[in-house]
């Protein structure tokens, strides 16, 4: 469908898209911004089910605004001269935003907030934020580190603020996944168990029973979020456990070599 074509462009992307790797492995730097993100009222992020604009998008998008942010810190610099220049062009945002004169040269912040007076920077912060989601999707790895990077507040923060989200042991409520969500995923993970490998298909055998399987396990703060599954065999699923974090690092390569 042409609405799920998506433009993938910008020479930034897999910078952006390693920060974001960087900081869901190591976060000390970025603890502080992260309670912003999903500290207190913002943790009932966490346990909405299923959301399309998931805690990923709104992580991605934090980290970006916070690079932008930085590079404004400097003083005193000619428009046309910041970083988010730069994106706002490879990205094909209006540019440049009245009323700015190249001539003149502007305090980093007074920049911004001028550029952010057309939501100029909220616009491409959401651009950028799906294709840094595009390229990271892929990457079981890097949602596995989300997900336990996040299992605390939602244990936690979440629980305290939204208690009726919780089971009586104090995990996350089951929900069901929509069919969009078992879509991506089963795309994703080429149809195959990615634990086993065993194809999943079911074209030539019935046998196989398809597992959409909690990467972090609701019982250590797993999220009900279409970044916290992947597909497995019933197997597999089984002997994973209810408290594993298990997923696999091996991706089909387009061809032999
Ligand atoms: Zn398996």
């Amino acid at each position: 469908m042409a609405s799920q074509l998506q433009e993938v462009s910008t020479t930034d992307l897999y910078y952006i898209c390693q920060i974001v790797d960087s900081v869901t492995t190591s976060p000390r730097a970025y603890l502080r911004k992260l309670e912003d993100v999903f500290g207190d009222m913002s943790s009932s992020n966490l346990v909405r089910k299923f959301p399309k604009w998931t805690c990923f998008h709104m992580f991605i998008e934090e980290v970006i605004s916070s690079v932008i942010f930085e590079d404004a810190e400097q003083a005193l610099i000619k428009p046309g001269k910041y970083w988010i220049d730069h994106l706002l062009k490879s990205n094909n945002f209006d540019y440049p935003a009245p009323p700015f004169s190249e001539f003149s040269v502007y305090e980093g912040y007074e920049y911004l907030e001028k550029l952010q007076e057309n939501e100029l920077i909220d616009r491409v912060c959401e651009d950028i934020c799906k294709q840094v989601f595009h390229v990271l999707f892929s990457n079981r790895r890097t949602l596995t580190a989300f997900g336990c990077l996040v299992g605390d507040y939602v244990l936690n923060t979440s629980s305290a603020f939204v208690p009726d989200a919780f089971n009586d042991k104090g995990f996350l409520r089951r929900a069901s996944i929509p069919t969009w969500a078992k879509s991506a995923v089963f795309h994703r993970d080429k149809g195959r168990c990615v634990l086993c490998k065993v194809d999943l298909t079911r074209q030539f055998s019935q046998k196989a029973k398809i597992h959409y399987d909690h990467i972090v396990p609701l019982a250590r703060g797993g999220m009900n979020c279409v970044t916290n599954l992947q597909l497995t065999c019933s197997g597999c699923n089984t002997s994973k456990g209810g408290r594993s974090s298990r997923t696999s690092h091996e991706y089909e390569s387009w061809y032999d070599y």
